[in-house]
C-alpha cells in the first residue's frame, strides 16, 4: 500500500481559525499515525480575500503547536510549488484539457447578466444557479461572445441527471442529485482558479490519499467527484469532519462568547500539548473514557474510524481543566521559564534574570501552579511576591483589617516573628499562632489578617509557605504597613 499523504490547505484570509487548526491536527495525527506525510498547501487564489501576514501567522501557529509540516512553504518535498498562486499554468493546462474534451466550457456571461438571471430566479422562487447559456454555443456564437467579452470564465459541465455518490469515512455513503448542481466556475475571469478546481488538480498531482476537511465542504463534494471522473483520476478518500458547536448548540462563532482565533489561545497562555489534546478530542474519540493524551499517545491511537459522526462541542471549561492539568504536569523549572516572559513584561523580573531571581521565581511557581489555568494568570497570581505596595482587596479590608482587634493582633505577630531565628515554615507557623494567642485569638482570626497584611488578598497559597518565600524582613515590613493601615481604617470609621 502506498503511504498516506495528507494536506492541510488553509487560505491566507486572516488570523487562523480554531476550526482550521482542528483540521490540521487531524491531518497531522493521521499522517504521523501511518508514517505518512503531512503537507501544508497554501490556497491563495482568492486575491480579494488575501490578508497580508496571515500565512506567517499560520506557520508560526503550526510550529507553536509542534506540528511541523513535511512538505510545504520552506520545506521542499518535490511536489511544489505549494502556493497555488504559483501554479496558475498548471491549472490552465488542465482546464484547457477539459475544454478540449467538451467537459468544460468558456462562459462569456457578464456580471450584469448573471445578476439579472439570479434576480429573476429568486423572483420566480426557483433555485438559483447558472442557466448554462454558454454550454451549448455554436462556434459562431462563441466567436461573437468572445468579441464582446474577452475575459470569459471557464465552467465545468456538470451532469444534469442521476446522482453523484461517494463514500465518506465519517458519514458512509453520501449522495446528491445532479439536477441541483451548478456548472461551477473553474477558472475565473482574472485567470485564477477557484478552490474547487485548484484543490482537485493539486490533490491529484500531490498524490493526496485522504482529504480531511470541515463538514461545510460536504455539499461541494459532487463537484469534486465529477472533476475526478472527468479527468479519469482516482479520487482520494473523503473525510468530512464534524461541525464544531458551542456549548449552547450553536455553530461556533464570534458570538459564542469564546474566541475562535487560534492565536488568542496562544497569547492567553495555553500550552501546546494541552491545545493539541483538546483539539484532537473535539470530534475524535479513542473509545476509552479518558481526557488526557500525550502527543505520542494521540499519534499511536488516532484512527479515522474514531472520528465521530455528530457535532463536536467547543467547551472552554474542558480546555481550562486540561490546561491546568498540563501546567501541573510540567516540571516546575520548565514552568518557571514559561511564565518568565510574562513576568518580565509586567516588570517583576529583570530582562536577564540573576540566579537569585530565578531561584525566587521557581519557589513562587511551585506555590502557585495549582491555581494557574493558563500562563496568562501568572502575573496577577504572583504579583504580591514582587510588589510590596499592593492595594488591599476591599472585601478583605472590611472583614479583616478594619476590625478593632486587628492592630493589636498584627503587632503581637510582628513581635513573635521578629524573634524567629530559622525562617522556615514550621517556625513561622508557630510564631504567628503564638502571636495570636498572646492577645487571645487563634485560627482564622489571626491567620486572615496576617494573610491580608502579607498578600493584600483573602486567598492564595499556604500562608506560611508564602511567608517563608517572601522572607522575614519583607513580611515584617508588610505587617507594619498593614497595622498602620488598619489603625487608620478604624479611626476613620
Ligand atoms: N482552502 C480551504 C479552506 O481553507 C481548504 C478546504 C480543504 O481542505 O479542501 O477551507
Amino acid at each position: 500500500m502506498s503511504k498516506s499523504r495528507l494536506r492541510f490547505a488553509p487560505s491566507p484570509t486572516g488570523s487562523p481559525h480554531i476550526g482550521n487548526i482542528r483540521t490540521a491536527v487531524f491531518d497531522y495525527l493521521y499522517a504521523r499515525h501511518t508514517g505518512g506525510t503531512f503537507i501544508l498547501r497554501v490556497e491563495d487564489t482568492d486575491r480579494t480575500r488575501y490578508v497580508e501576514g496571515s500565512l506567517e501567522e499560520m506557520m508560526k501557529g503550526l510550529r507553536w503547536i509542534e506540528m511541523q509540516w513535511d512538505e510545504g512553504p520552506e520545506v521542499d518535498g518535490g511536489y511544489g510549488p505549494y502556493f497555488q498562486s504559483e501554479r496558475l499554468e498548471i491549472y490552465h493546462k488542465y482546464a484547457q484539457q477539459l475544454v478540449d474534451e467538451g467537459k468544460a466550457y468558456y462562459c462569456y456571461c457578464t456580471r450584469e447578466r448573471l445578476e439579472e438571471m439570479r434576480k429573476a430566479q429568486e423572483a420566480a422562487k426557483l433555485p438559483t444557479g447558472y442557466d448554462r447559456r454558454c454550454r451549448e454555443l455554436s462556434a459562431d456564437e462563441r466567436e461573437a461572445c468572445a468579441a464582446e467579452n474577452p475575459h470569459p470564465v471557464i465552467r465545468f459541465a456538470m451532469k444534469r441527471e442521476g446522482r453523484t455518490e461517494f463514500d465518506d469515512i465519517v458519514r458512509g455513503r453520501v449522495g446528491f442529485d445532479n439536477a441541483l448542481q451548478d456548472d461551477f466556475v473553474m477558472i475565473k475571469a482574472d485567470g485564477f482558479p477557484t478552490y474547487h478546481f485548484a484543490s482537485i488538480v493539486d490533490d491529484h498531482l500531490m498524490q493526496i490519499t485522504h482529504v480531511v476537511r470541515g463538514e461545510e465542504w460536504l455539499s461541494s463534494a459532487p463537484k469534486h467527484i465529477q472533476l475526478y471522473e472527468a479527468f479519469g483520476w482516482e479520487a482520494p478518500l473523503w473525510v468530512h469532519l464534524p461541525l464544531i458547536l458551542d456549548t449552547t448548540g450553536k455553530k461556533l462563532s464570534k458570538r459564542s462568547g469564546v474566541s475562535t482565533s487560534f492565536y488568542d489561545y496562544i497569547l492567553q497562555g495555553y500550552l501546546p500539548d494541552a491545545m493539541l489534546n483538546f483539539l484532537a478530542t473535539m470530534g475524535w474519540s479513542s473509545g476509552e473514557d479518558r481526557k488526557l493524551y500525550s502527543r505520542e499517545e494521540l499519534i499511536e491511537k488516532f484512527t479515522l474510524e474514531g472520528i465521530v459522526n455528530h457535532p463536536a462541542i467547543f467547551d472552554l471549561a474542558k480546555l481550562n481543566d486540561l490546561n491546568g492539568e498540563y501546567i501541573r504536569m510540567t516540571p516546575v523549572e520548565e514552568l518557571a521559564k514559561m511564565i518568565l516572559p510574562r513576568l518580565q513584561e509586567a516588570g517583576y523580573v529583570s530582562q536577564s534574570p540573576s540566579d537569585e531571581e530565578m531561584r525566587y521565581l521557581i519557589e513562587i511557581t511551585t506555590l502557585n501552579r495549582d491555581r494557574m489555568v493558563t500562563l496568562g494568570d501568572a502575573p496577577d497570581l504572583v504579583s504580591f511576591f514582587y510588589a510590596d505596595d499592593f492595594v488591599y482587596e476591599e472585601k478583605g479590608v472590611k472583614k479583616h483589617l478594619a476590625k478593632e482587634t486587628t492592630p493589636a493582633i498584627l503587632k503581637s505577630v510582628i513581635e513573635k516573628l521578629a524573634s524567629v531565628e530559622t525562617w522556615d515554615t514550621e517556625s513561622i507557623d508557630a510564631a504567628v499562632r503564638e502571636g495570636g494567642l498572646a492577645v487571645g485569638v487563634e485560627g482564622g482570626r489571626v491567620i486572615h489578617p496576617v494573610r491580608m497584611a502579607i498578600t493584600g488578598r483573602t486567598w492564595g497559597p499556604g500562608l506560611f509557605d508564602l511567608m517563608q518565600v517572601i522572607g522575614k524582613d519583607r513580611c515584617i515590613a508588610r505587617l507594619h504597613r498593614a497595622e498602620e493601615f488598619s489603625s487608620r481604617e478604624i479611626s476613620m470609621s
